[in-house]
């Protein structure tokens, strides 16, 4: 399974799941040491962009279905950039 080091200390103790349900909102805590992190400030822009683009689905003249599964597919897309380009940071 894919671990990814607490920037305090350094261990492998947050989860490839957990890191792609971080939000900029809320803070998580280490398992191993007990300090804070979470996502770098940036991803609020991409947040804003990825609302954005669920924004302009709505928008389209496509049918219900196929906007259903572009926000699918947007949302997929989410979670991956917040996995591969986000990085974790103390908080
Ligand atoms: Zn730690």
């Amino acid at each position: 399974m894919i671990m990814y080091k607490c920037p305090h200390c350094g261990n492998e103790s947050i989860s490839l799941y957990k890191k792609a349900n971080l939000d900029m909102r809320y803070n998580s805590k280490c398992k191993k040491c007990g300090e804070k992190y979470g996502l770098h400030s940036y991803s609020y822009l991409l947040d804003l962009m990825f609302l954005l683009g669920y924004f302009l689905i709505l928008r389209t003249n496509f049918t219900e279905p196929i906007k259903i599964v572009l926000g699918i597919l947007l949302f997929l897309v989410d979670t991956l950039f917040n996995i591969l380009f986000v990085p974790i940071v103390k908080k």
